[in-house]
């Protein structure tokens, strides 16, 4: 997958230059205008993605090139955009080329501090009904793909009592304190903090809530995070403290539910989700783990725990399915070693699937960030 050029620039006026053509910097922008970002129903120009037009008039007819800056550099309709933008200007009279530059430049949801953490443009907290779902493995899979698409992203487990990404990632050390600052671990191009890093996980943890409250506030707020397009919180199973902590502390560009297809487990997704909804977390999506087999030697697909469970939810609740994941041995196995499959250079179907549900989480967070969200307050137990 290609790494796109991040720009920094907030300037929404495109710059133009000043060479003279039959085709003018207005006809480029008027043809560009034509071409609507399906998800904000507005034109890419006024959405401030088209920048840098530049205009060179030749024998043959003119060369245009532009940069065409995304939201995200996991962006799923980044080919059909490019394709849209390319041809309205090369249909333009007088036109003999067309140079898109593809870019990104992730943004946040209503400016930069918003997310309470400075730096850190989304955070986005993955959840679960109830453990066992996969919740840990997909965290750790889609912020690899994130980070492999060009994000700069970080990982928070924030399941303290069951802390399992150090394991997905093998990373083990102590993280140093920098001017009272935890500097977070790095594995796979994720900046990443863990309880299991302070505690050790084999370790249990004892404490009651206002403790565990406060010693999640503190990896949140006390961690140097840096620069982030993408924190994904990885957070314990249920409807517990930490999840009304983070809620409360942060303000969420939304959740992500796992689940698997079991009736049992959609049940209580679903109750996970509603609690979410109650907090004002926007819900980006539900991703069914474990969702079907693919027998790797005939690849007849079974599926296991029933089928199109989540699917169903996604409809009831009104939010969308941001993707399938198989049950698969390399997944596991990939986790157990410490290896994520979304990090690996071959680019295996199972990578595709975790991409494209990064790709997928990605443009609903987009989507997100482009409205300005309340902070809730509830009170604490
Ligand atoms: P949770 O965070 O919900 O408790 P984990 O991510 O720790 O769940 O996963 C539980 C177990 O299931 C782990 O052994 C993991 O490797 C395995 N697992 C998760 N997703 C899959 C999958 N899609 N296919 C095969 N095994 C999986």
């Amino acid at each position: 997958m290609p790494r796109f050029g991040f720009r920094r620039s907030e300037n929404q006026e495109p710059r133009i230059s000043k060479a003279t053509s039959p085709v003018d910097e207005a006809a480029v922008l008027g043809a560009l205008r034509r071409v609507i970002d399906p998800d904000l129903q507005r034109d890419v120009v006024s959405l401030g993605m088209i920048k840098e037009v530049e205009i060179q008039s030749g024998e043959a007819g003119a060369s245009i090139r532009f940069t065409f800056e995304l939201t995200t550099p996991a962006c799923p309709i980044r080919d059909q955009l490019e394709a849209q933008a390319r041809a309205a200007v090369a249909a333009l009279p007088g036109v003999a080329h067309v140079d898109v530059r593809m870019a990104a430049h992730v943004r946040s949801v209503g400016g930069p501090h918003r997310t309470q953490l400075p730096g850190v443009k989304n955070v986005i907290g993955v959840a679960s009904g109830k453990g066992g779902v996969g919740k840990s493995t997909v965290t750790v899979n889609l912020a690899c793909s994130l980070s492999r698409s060009g994000a700069t992203v970080g990982v928070l487990d924030a399941d303290v009592y069951g802390p399992s990404v150090p394991t997905l990632l093998n990373v083990w050390d102590t993280p140093r304190v920098i001017e009272d600052r935890i500097q977070p671990l790095q594995a796979y191009g994720l900046r990443v903090m863990s309880m299991g890093f302070l505690i050790g996980s084999d370790e249990p943890i004892v404490w009651r809530g206002p403790m565990i409250s406060q010693a999640v506030t503190q990896m949140v707020q006390e961690v140097a995070w840096g620069e982030l397009d993408y924190l994904l919180i990885d957070l314990p199973p249920g409807t517990g403290d930490i999840q009304l902590t983070i809620a409360q502390v942060l303000n969420l560009t939304g959740v992500v539910i796992v689940t698997t297809p079991q009736h049992v487990a959609l049940g209580i997704a679903s109750k996970a989700q509603a609690m979410f909804k109650q907090l004002h977390v926007p819900i980006l999506g539900i991703v069914e783990n474990m969702s079907y087999f693919l027998c790797p030697s005939c690849g007849e697909r079974t599926d296991i725990f029933s089928h199109g469970g989540a699917q169903n939810l996604c409809e009831r609740a009104k939010v969308p399915l941001l993707g399938e994941i198989p049950l698969d041995t390399l997944v596991r196995e990939s986790g157990d070693s410490g290896r994520p499959i979304a990090a690996d250079e071959s680019n295996s179907a199972q990578r595709q699937v975790f991409d494209t549900v990064a790709r997928n989480m990605a443009r609903q967070a987009s989507i997100r960030a482009a409205r300005v969200l309340p902070l809730v307050q509830v009170e604490q137990r």
